[in-house]
């Protein structure tokens, strides 16, 4: 529409150039003649020239027809005659122009035969078309070339109003049923729906809504299809827009976006918004290395605006996806913003059966096929790459002219979909997989076995980020302030179990242990030189705390200590690391067989819980 409008203005300039050009050659052509310049030269010698106007670049004035009949031929000057003007003593003329050229004897010329003659600046209405409104035409022309790949706003009359790029719903007709596999995540949303169904049973008991929700996981993990069933099953309006539309190369752009969107959605309340690549428009406002982009900034802050600005008790929920949320500006994760973060883990074997029932279940499978194989066989996918995965199995049967999809079809695509996601490194090869079960087994053994150690919540070996193969998840028994050298050796212990787990297995240690010892050393550390916990040292900290924001690099340099000093420090770093190598080696090498069990059970189940680790160590620990 508003494209239209824009080509419209541009074909009126090119109509009404038209229109004037040919009402000037049919109204004013006629009484003028164009003459050569010989010829005018030729009449104003033999006298037939009554008076001229001499412009910069042409000649005007008028002849006697009597002239004219000279040069022109004869049925030409029959219809000029309909033209003609009379001088003051009454003689018929015609008007004429002809091109000026130079001339050094014109003005005497025009003395001698006694022509009146005036000087005039041209500046007629079709050279100011020709000289200033064409270009312009032009210019405007190439700019909306210009304009539309970029691939925005593709005009002036856009600038500022929101492209509909924004994804309006008035059902996703998703529900839960659909989204399998994350059941947490799925709870944990729960609220929100029946908040939206019931905004007046919240509101009465004045309880805490949150804003927004943030929901934090790798991609195809699910994130927007549940934002989907959130906004399905309490029959909510569905707002989306992508982080990357706002960041647009206008300034003022991507906030008017975001202004607009929050006005549209709150006509439409309740409903949802979501943002999908919130990190696009959300990047902490310092880190860009340029010092800043101000259309981003802007952007971001009118979020900030509008988030602050609107009240949840009018029903708009604010849902935002985003893989890499330590990027994110920590103002959008402040109270009465993003506060609520729901995280959406890649689906563990039970998951990724789940998810494979769910979309299987258009499909027609040969009745010997076995889900639970295929989900054991397809550690790391998510559910957009299972959901690929039965698309893939499907096609292959169908052109082999197959009745049904057969498990033969289904390797085929995994062995095909896991050579793609190996180049992205997403999938880890069965070895890589065991050395993982390993090395946090022998975290979790040793924080189960150490007296002061925060105890195992879970431990998983399901590829999570870049980084992290697998994790370890311990839960402080209650908030601690102040912490005893010997919790402090216990935390050491553990931080240091899943390398040398890998060890008395391997007798060789991976590089998944390098995080590990990295921060085992930087405990060290700090016990030596800040907490004194050293008996070579005693009693002295060597080092100002350092501060959390980032500036760590500058106050390290400020070394407050000798040389030898900074000696000490490392020999007593090394005998604190080498002390509790020793330890954890000892513990482990005693309970070999509940690691072993353990590793075997990460392998089948790739999650294990608190509960499950306290049986299989009271079945499996014989050396107590
Ligand atoms: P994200 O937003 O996290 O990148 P999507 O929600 O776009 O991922 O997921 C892409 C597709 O993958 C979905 O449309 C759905 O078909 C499939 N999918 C992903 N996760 C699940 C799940 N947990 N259950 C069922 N299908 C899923
Ligand atoms: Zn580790």
């Amino acid at each position: 529409m508003e494209k239209n409008q824009q080509q419209f203005s541009l074909w009126y300039f090119i109509i009404a150039f038209f229109v004037l050009t040919v009402f000037q050659s049919l109204f004013f052509a006629p009484h003028v003649e164009n003459l050569t310049y010989s010829d005018f030269k030729s009449l104003l010698r033999t006298a037939q020239i009554e008076e001229v106007t001499l412009g910069t670049q042409r000649i005007s004035g008028s002849v006697s027809i009597k002239g004219l009949e000279k040069v022109l031929p004869p049925e030409k000057i029959k219809r000029l005659e309909k033209n003609l003007e009379k001088t003051d003593e009454g003689n018929p003329v015609h008007r004429f122009t002809t091109i000026r050229v130079d001339d050094p004897t014109l003005i005497q010329d025009l003395e001698k035969f006694n022509v009146r003659f005036a000087g005039q600046v041209e500046s007629t209405w079709l050279s100011t078309l020709l000289s200033w409104v064409l270009p312009a035409i032009v210019f405007v022309g190439i700019w909306s070339i210009f304009m539309r790949r970029m691939g925005g706003a593709s005009g002036v009359m856009e600038i500022g109003k929101n492209k509909a790029k924004v994804y309006i719903e008035k059902e996703t007709g998703v529900t839960f049923d659909d989204v399998a596999g994350i059941d947490e995540a799925r709870e944990e949303l729960m609220e929100i729906v029946s908040f939206l169904k019931t905004p007046e049973r919240y509101r009465r008991l004045g309880g805490n809504i949150p804003k927004g929700v943030l929901l934090v996981g790798a991609p195809g993990t699910g994130k927007t299809l549940l934002a989907k069933a959130v906004a399905g099953e309490a029959a909510v309006p569905f707002f989306s827009m992508s982080g990357s539309d706002f960041v647009e190369m206008f300034v003022g752009v991507g906030a008017a976006r975001v202004r607009d969107l929050f006005a549209r959605a709150q006509e439409k309340a309740p409903c949802i918004i979501f943002i999908d690549e919130l990190d696009a428009m959300g990047k902490a406002r310092s880190m860009s290395p340029m010092g800043g982009n101000d259309e981003r900034e802007q952007t971001l802050n009118q979020l900030l605006v509008q988030m602050d600005g609107f009240d949840t008790n009018k029903g708009v929920i604010i849902m935002a996806a985003t893989n890499r949320p330590e990027i994110l500006d920590p103002a959008l994760l402040r109270p009465g913003r993003f506060d609520r973060n729901v995280a959406i883990d890649r689906p563990d074997v039970k998951g990724r059966e789940k998810i494979l029932k769910v979309h299987t279940k258009g499909v027609t499978l040969s009745k010997d096929l076995d889900l639970t194989a295929i989900a054991a066989k397809t550690p790391g996918f998510v559910g957009a790459d299972l959901a690929n995965l039965i698309n893939e199995a499907a096609l292959l049967a169908a052109r082999k002219e197959k009745d049904a999809v057969e498990m033969a079809d289904f390797d085929a695509a995994i062995d095909r979909i896991i050579g793609g996601l190996e180049k992205k490194n997403r999938v880890i090869n069965p070895q890589e997989k065991e050395t993982v079960a390993y090395h946090e087994a022998g975290h979790a053994l040793i924080a189960m076995f150490r007296k002061h150690a925060d105890p195992v919540a879970k431990i998983s070996i399901i590829p999570r980020g870049i980084a992290a193969l697998g994790y370890t998840q311990q839960l402080p028994t209650e908030d601690r302030y102040l912490l005893k050298k010997t919790e402090l050796l216990d935390r050491l212990d553990v931080l240091l179990g899943g390398r040398v787990a890998e060890e008395i297995i391997y007798n060789d240690i991976s590089t998944g242990a390098q995080n590990d010892l990295q921060r085992a050393t930087d405990l060290s550390r700090h016990m030596i030189t800040q907490y004194g916990m050293s008996e070579q040292l005693g009693l002295v900290t060597f080092e100002s705390p350092r501060s959390p924001s980032g500036f760590e690099m500058m106050s390290h340099s400020q070394k407050e200590y000798s040389e030898k000093t900074a000696q000490t420090i490392d020999e007593e770093i090394h005998v604190l690391l080498s002390q509790s190598h020793e330890r954890v080696t000892k513990t482990l090498n005693k309970k070999k067989a509940v690691l072993e069990a353990l590793k075997a059970r990460l392998i089948e189940k790739e999650v294990v819980e608190r509960l499950e680790l306290e049986a299989l160590i009271k079945e499996y620990d014989t050396a107590v």
